[in-house]
């Protein structure tokens, strides 16, 4: 019960601060003296802060004190291993990111114990920047571009664009005390559209692409992830029937039209670098057959996200992580598919939109889980 109150009282904080303790009692309807009782225990916590009111120009008498969110102390670390970089975002417990880390590395085919020991470092330069900040690291997660076991924690399944199959964190992080969770990026990206978005959505998909075309279902605001984990394959979605052979075994995957190799070939370029920022940067020069490719790519998205509408009836469909970047040249043969073939139910093409965050969403939802963990669980934060 005091666990579910501290939530109350920390959740409607966050929700609408600066409040008084009157003004939260009044929004959850406990008493003055229990939210006073409940305020105090997450102020020695470190999740609140209470200060002087700024007065409000013209109100006559005393300044009363308010509650607000402390952006110092209790903080999420935020990792992401990519098939070409590594990140780390520190966020505070109002949910802003507040250190931000990115190396550029190959990292398809190199050993994971390689890998993952230069995330370590990367996250423990970041914790030490953190720490500067007055922050306090109290939960990891990592983000990776593969399958993430739903029964055995800390386990990727899979990460077929880097190599990886069966890797257990644990086995591999250097130190003991600081192995972060393993989460799919696509998930994570969603996560971070959905707590930052100008806009909120309950129910949409996070379409995210690079190598491999992910999605995230949000449904009802929950992550959705299948009954293994597996959910939200949208890459491996046929949209030729008797397309072109995947790596996966079967045929005219969405992946073998969207994918950036698949985009790359189309538009006669040649890997080197990032291949989503050279699409984008061929693409702004006005190179022709880059702009086709990249027509061909959003149709092809199109055709496959219609499933996904006429299956889940979501409020929108977000284009996130490095293909935001692409946006303006898939976006409009991507809601003209849509509006070709979605008739079962009204649909407006605004509907579909790039997410603000791009490259940065999975890392800093990765640093939100932990943050979202402690809001709804105050009880987990270490006493300062
Ligand atoms: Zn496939």
């Amino acid at each position: 019960m005091r666990r579910r109150n501290l939530a109350l009282v920390l959740g409607t904080v966050a929700a609408h601060s600066p409040l008084s303790r009157a003004d939260v009692a009044g929004r959850i309807g406990l008493t003055r003296a229990a939210v006073s009782s409940l305020a105090d225990e997450l102020i020695v916590r470190g999740a609140l802060t209470e200060a002087e009111a700024v007065s409000s120009g013209g109100r006559v008498g005393r300044p009363g004190r308010v509650l607000a969110v402390s952006d110092r102390g209790p903080a999420g670390l935020g990792l992401e291993i990519g098939v070409t970089h590594l990140a780390a975002c520190v966020a505070d417990l109002r949910g802003e990111p507040r250190v931000w880390r990115r190396v550029e590395r190959s990292n398809a085919g190199r050993p994971a114990g390689q890998v993952l020991a230069e995330a370590a470092a990367l996250a423990a330069e970041a914790e030490a920047e953190a720490a500067a900040l007055g922050l306090r690291v109290e939960g990891r997660v990592l983000a990776v571009p593969g399958v993430v076991s739903n029964e055995r924690r800390g386990l990727v399944e899979r990460a077929p664009n880097l190599g990886w199959h069966a890797v257990g964190l644990a086995d591999h992080w250097p130190d003991p005390d600081t192995v972060p969770d393993p989460d799919n990026e696509a998930n994570l990206g969603a996560l971070a559209e959905y707590w930052h978005a100008e806009r909120v959505m309950e129910t949409f998909v996070h379409v995210s692409g690079a190598a491999g075309i992910g999605a995230a279902l949000v449904i009802d605001g929950r992550l959705f992830r299948g009954a293994r984990g597996f959910a939200g394959e949208l890459g491996h979605i046929p949209v030729h029937p008797d397309g072109a052979p995947c790596a996966c075994g079967s045929r005219g995957c969405l992946e073998q039209y969207a994918g950036d190799a698949a985009v790359l070939r189309e538009a006669g370029l040649t890997r080197h670098g990032d291949p989503v920022a050279l699409l984008a940067e061929r693409a702004g020069a006005g190179h022709a057959p880059t702009l086709r490719a990249l027509d061909r790519a959003g149709r092809s998205l199109g055709l496959a996200l219609t499933a996904a509408i006429d299956l889940i009836d979501p409020d929108g469909l977000v284009i996130g992580g490095a293909y935001a970047e692409l946006a303006e040249w898939l976006l409009p043969s991507v809601r003209a598919e849509l509006a070709a073939r979605v008739t079962v139910r009204p649909w407006a093409s605004e509907a579909v939109r790039a997410s603000a965050l791009g490259r940065r969403g999975p890392v800093l939802g990765a640093a939100l889980m932990t943050v979202r963990r402690l809001v709804a669980d105050p009880t987990r934060l270490s006493s300062s």
